[in-house]
């Protein structure tokens, strides 16, 4: 109901030519809190409606004049929303009905008691409470409804004119959203429909198995990342989550994509700078490197122990500066795509046998118990790059050597797996913290405690392997704790024709 009162206050209006009925209705309702107009006469009610706002009219039906029934179409006609409870003697109940079906909210016999009125214009006021209430309600929800409306249209625009490329999908892997910079970035040129497919719009098998996967909720981790290149040079990298619902049900997948091209480029430049520099420190350090063998030979003979000493270090030092630049060039190569290209068929265990046996000699001098441990099964041929698995296997067993103390045991298991072939590098050295553990990765990372000060090392050992290992298509994971020890876990894949089916007649 729409109120124009300035005040919370109801008013009511008495239209009765009986001056007993209105002055005795005014002081109850009065009392009641109401501000109460009176008129003797139709005319002189209808002239009051005019002027003042009112909620409740409390009508005589039998007036000289205009009667109640006229005075009632006028108010319905005025403000069909005022409730109009007929005053009416008992000799006129009908009307009194008849005039509800027109439109008057409630009667009330003529002659009343106080109680009477009391019961009726609180029946009024209570129905023009619950009015007021409805009407806010629905105010309020219109106004959340246009509000979640703006919501939605800022959230499309936001995702529209993101400049990273978005695709949603449902459970099915079908597109629910795409925004422009997707398409753009994918080189879509059509409009994508929701409902379609990933793969009626995206050619990249591998990107439309990411999707997929983390749209049926079979993603391995909890964001998978998958970088590939597109027909136009770009390099693209998406990253793909589950959408999970109020119980932590997957709905879908929302996909990032981003153009890492430029990046990419200045990767290879800085390969590229890193690789010539350290081809050209190369052979003056192993030259130096050689000549201070020489001259150390000599001051043996002269028995100069100082000058042993340094001249040891300076060996040293320059060894180490080997190492590394062995390293970093290796490393160059792998990101150049430059390595694993005799890809041959190896046994496995005869390769792993090797490695151990070059190592035990170093295990030896550290008093540390090496070995292989095989099982009856036979390990089937796989095809590998031979040096890059001896390169992976000799990083792991050194630093297995080189991170256990004095006395120490390593490890190094083979097993069989459905498709795969699983080799553990075991110690039960100095182990590795957990905050450590997602770094080891990363070129140049080394753990700096007590235990670890005095060891030397590049830190490019564990992205070499890593990065040969992608190369290989195998991968790597790593179980330790403190003071424990460590496991490396290396998986390497079994082509179809390699399966253990055929092994007991390739390795004959
Ligand atoms: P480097 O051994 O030359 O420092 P790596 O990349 O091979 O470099 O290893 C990185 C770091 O990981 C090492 O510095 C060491 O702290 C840690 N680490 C590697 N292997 C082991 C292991 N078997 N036990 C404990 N820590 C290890």
């Amino acid at each position: 109901m729409k109120l124009e009162s300035t005040s919370n206050r109801l008013s009511i209006l008495v239209v009765d030519d009986e001056d007993s009925i209105r002055e005795g209705s005014e002081r109850i309702l009065t009392r009641m809190g109401f501000q109460v107009y009176k008129a003797s006469r139709g005319s002189e009610g209808l002239d009051i409606l005019g002027r003042h706002p009112v909620e409740i009219v409390l009508l005589d039906l039998k007036m000289p004049g205009m009667d109640g029934m006229e005075v009632l179409a006028h108010i319905q006609q005025l403000n069909s929303e005022i409730l109009v409870i007929i005053i009416t003697g008992y000799a006129t109940i009908e009307t009194a009905i008849e005039a509800m079906k027109r439109g008057a909210y409630d009667f009330i016999p003529k002659p009343f008691e106080p109680d009477q009125l009391r019961m009726v214009i609180n029946r009024a006021r209570e129905r023009i409470r619950l009015t007021e209430e409805t009407e806010m309600l629905a105010q309020e929800r219109q106004r959340n409804l246009a509000d979640l409306g703006t919501e939605k249209s800022r959230i499309r625009t936001i995702v529209e004119s993101l400049p990273n490329g978005i695709l949603v999908t449902n459970v099915q892997g079908q597109v629910a959203l795409i925004n422009p910079a997707f398409q753009w970035l994918m080189g879509i040129e059509e409009d994508v429909a929701t409902g379609e497919p990933v793969e009626s719009c995206i050619q990249d098998k591998g990107f439309c198995q990411l999707v997929k996967d983390i749209s049926a909720g079979n993603a391995h981790t909890l964001s998978e990342t998958y970088e590939f290149t597109t027909i136009g040079e770009k390099y693209l990298q998406a990253t793909g989550r589950p959408v999970l619902g109020d119980v932590g049900e997957c709905l879908g997948a929302v996909v990032n994509l981003v153009d890492i091209t430029a990046m990419k480029v200045l990767d290879r430049m800085k390969s590229e700078f890193v690789a010539k520099v350290s081809h050209e420190l190369r052979s003056p350090l192993s030259t130096i490197h050689e000549q201070l063998a020489l001259v150390l030979k000599d001051m043996v003979e002269k028995e100069s122990t100082r000058d042993q000493y340094l001249l040891s270090r300076a060996k040293e030092k320059t060894q180490g500066l080997i190492s590394l630049i062995g390293d970093l060039l290796d490393l160059s190569r792998i990101e150049a795509g430059n390595v694993c290209i005799d890809f041959k068929p190896i046994k496995l265990d005869e390769l792993l046998k090797n490695i151990v046996d070059f190592m035990e000699t170093r295990a030896n001098g550290k008093n540390q118990r090496l070995k292989l441990v095989l099982h009856d099964e036979p390990i089937p041929l796989i095809k590998a790059d031979p040096q890059a698995l001896e390169s992976v296997f000799g990083n792991l067993i050194a630093n297995a050597i080189n991170y256990t103390p004095e006395g120490g045991a390593i490890e190094v298991g083979i097993s069989l797996l459905p498709e795969k072939i699983q080799i553990d590098v075991s110690d039960n050295g100095f182990g590795i913290e957990a905050k450590d553990i997602d770094n080891i990765f990363k070129r140049f990372y080394r753990v700096k405690n007590e235990k670890t000060r005095f060891i030397t090392g590049t830190g490019l050992g564990l992205p070499i392997v890593k990065g040969l290992l992608d190369e290989l298509g195998g991968s790597i994971q790593i179980q330790s704790e403190p003071s424990q020890g460590s496991t490396f876990t290396v998986f390497l894949p079994i082509s179809a024709e390699n399966s253990p089916q055929n092994a007991e007649s390739q390795t004959e």
